[in-house]
């Protein structure tokens, strides 16, 4: 697992992750920001998948992009914390790791998803996302690199924190 700062579109990796929102159609943020660096063909293909229910994920090509795929996986929207929420996060980078196993991804990126304009607390989100990546990567020796993108410093130093309280577990 591997810590950076910058923007996630710009990534020489196999897939990277997209939080998308549950239609699948494009949307601010990151999603916005995969959208236009991909280019129109990505919504095109996304129109064909009907949606993703929150904690899912789906798969596409990367058009434009340097990664050959994108992940699409649609967080959370934060309500207090009593509605599920860790649970459908945690899902969220468990079944994107096992989308990208299924098509022989060996690097992969992703967001701080849900951090945004989904409102979930950035130290507990960064805590299950990397959680929820090391026990998978404990099981799958297939992927060989995770980066977490972050995009200010704010989230950096929270994955910081959060691979550092894993480290001393
Ligand atoms: P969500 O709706 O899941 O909250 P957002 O896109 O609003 O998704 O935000 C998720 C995280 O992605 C936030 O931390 C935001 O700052 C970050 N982000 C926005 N644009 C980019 C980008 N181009 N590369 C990486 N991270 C980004």
């Amino acid at each position: 697992m591997h810590l950076i700062i910058g923007d996630i579109t710009t990534l020489p990796v196999d897939a990277i992750v997209n939080a998308a929102n549950t239609t699948l159609l494009g949307g601010g943020g990151v999603d916005g920001a995969i959208h236009r660096a991909a280019g129109p063909e990505l919504l095109e293909e996304c129109k064909q998948l009907n949606g993703c229910s929150t904690g899912q994920a789906k798969i596409t090509k990367g058009y434009r992009l340097q990664a050959k795929y994108v992940i699409h996986t649609v967080g959370p929207v934060w309500r207090g914390g009593g509605k599920g929420e860790p649970k459908l996060l945690a899902s969220c980078y468990d079944t994107s790791l096992k989308l990208a196993v299924e098509h022989g991804v060996k690097t992969i990126a992703f967001p701080a998803i849900s951090c945004g304009v989904y409102g979930y607390p950035v130290s507990q989100a960064a805590m299950i996302a990397v959680k929820e990546t090391a026990n998978f990567l404990e099981l799958n020796e297939a992927i060989e690199k995770v980066h977490f993108v972050c995009f200010d410093e704010t989230v950096y130093e929270a994955y910081e924190r959060a691979i550092d309280s894993l480290n001393h577990e």
